[in-house]
């Protein structure tokens, strides 16, 4: 998508279109293909950490001992026709009722990253359901400032109360910080992925100064991104974006990467790299056209196996997914001070029985890069040790990648030359470990 070449723009109205075309003729795949990347809390979890919940779309519900943040939390699922062709559109109260059952009741501030209907259509009535407050852009806030105060105070118990509800708008821009109970909000500029050439719906002012009906009313203004520190933890949050604007370089816990659609998979080994992330999590990249009642489905322009691929070739950063609504508490970081006992030497458990069948694997591959990485974590970082280090995850990583890209060749010199690398890669590896 991005490049020198010209890139036609064409109409959002139409892009719809092409992309309903798309979404009829894609056949849904969920999360069943990546079982081993999907976590969540088992009965065993500590509950002491910070928890995760997918909402769907790009929403999340961070949660931290009684404490909730909500970020572009979107239950309506409005159906692509309805966009396409322009219709009114408008929250759906019972699908929101539906997915409010899966927040806590303390919620301290909702964010949302941009303005457009998958991010902050539902938003005015959760904030008015949850009495709490909106931080968005202004353009965003101007939005739901417009909408008739009946429409985002009717859940209010007793009688609406514009004035206050006009209290709980707070309007950002990057640079901004936020500490909000135990949260420290940094708002950090961010931008928009191209559909089909174009930001969609790309305004910065309201069209007209009634209240938003159609899709198109709910323009992007001017896109966020949050870096939120929580417990000692670092979580980066963004709604996708281009490689004209990256990531702070910042290292954090968990990185929540938008991936709707090709430019903020372009951008993806850029931000992995100034992230670090301990873990990432690619995010908006589920059919938000359909109700969360039909499951996870990837959206008809996404390529997950492109994502898994740039996530594998970034050192130290474990790939996983969320289901909606199943919680997941973010690991503790270990302190490598107190990581390895003294005398125990690092093992790499490789976890290869022979008689594993021959064609898994994807699967086969993926666990040897998860088992180097968690291998080099138990080592001591010494200057003579790095480069081998770095090595060995590339090399590692480098394995299941190039065999992901064999499994998918779209020709028998494609597929001979993906393995022939992944034989390469492997003998590498081989070395980087034999030498450390
Ligand atoms: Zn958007």
């Amino acid at each position: 998508m991005r490049g020198t070449h010209t890139v036609k723009i064409i109409p959002v109205k139409r892009a719809l279109l092409l992309l309903l075309g798309f979404s009829a003729q894609a056949f849904g795949t969920g999360l069943g293909s990546y079982t081993e990347l999907v976590v969540s809390d088992s009965a065993t979890s500590p509950r002491s950490g910070v928890r995760v919940t997918y909402l769907g779309t790009n929403g999340y519900q961070l949660e931290f001992k009684g404490h909730a943040l909500l970020i572009d939390p979107y239950f309506s699922r409005v159906d692509l026709l309805s966009v396409a062709v322009g219709s009114r559109i408008q929250p759906d109260i019972s699908r929101i009722a539906d997915g409010m059952r899966h927040l806590t009741p303390r919620v301290d501030a909702i964010l949302v990253t941009h303005g457009h209907f998958d991010h902050l259509l539902d938003a005015p009535i959760i904030m008015s359901k949850t009495h709490t407050c909106l931080i968005a852009s202004r353009s965003s806030i101007d939005l739901v400032r417009q909408l008739p105060a009946r429409s985002v105070t009717h859940s209010i118990a007793g009688a609406p109360d514009a004035s206050a509800f006009a209290k709980r708008f707070d309007t950002v821009t990057a640079g901004d910080v936020r500490r909000i109970g135990p949260w420290k909000i940094r708002v950090l500029a961010a931008a928009h992925d191209r559909l089909f050439g174009k930001v969609p719906f790309d305004r910065h002012e309201p069209r007209s100064a009634g209240p938003p009906q159609r899709a198109s009313d709910w323009i992007c203004g001017e896109p966020l991104a949050f870096l939120i520190e929580i417990n000692g933890q670092r979580i980066y949050i963004d709604s996708g974006g281009t490689s004209a604007q990256l990531p702070p370089n910042d290292r954090v816990d968990l990185a929540i990467l938008g991936m709707a659609l090709p430019d903020s998979r372009a951008r993806l080994p850029a931000a992995l790299e100034r992230l670090q992330p301990r873990y990432v999590l690619p995010s908006h990249q589920d059919n938000f056209f359909l109700p969360l009642s039909d499951g996870f489905q990837f959206g008809p322009l996404t390529d997950f196996t492109r994502v898994q691929r740039d996530c594998l070739r970034a050192s130290g950063s474990r790939l996983i997914l969320l289901d909606y609504f199943r919680p997941w508490t973010l690991p503790a970081a270990v302190n490598p001070k107190h990581q390895i006992p003294n005398n125990t030497e690092p093992t790499l458990n490789l976890q290869m029985e022979d008689s594993a069948k021959p064609r898994d694997l994807e699967d086969r591959t993926f666990r040897f890069a998860s088992s180097v990485r968690t291998f080099v974590k138990q080592l001591p970082r010494t200057v003579s040790n790095a480069e081998d280090v770095r090595q060995l995850v590339r090399a590692s990583g480098s394995v299941a990648a190039n065999w992901i890209e064999a499994d998918a060749a779209l020709s028998k010199k494609d597929f001979l030359m993906r393995v022939k690398i992944c034989h390469k890669e492997a003998k590498e590896s081989r070395f980087a470990r034999r030498v450390r």
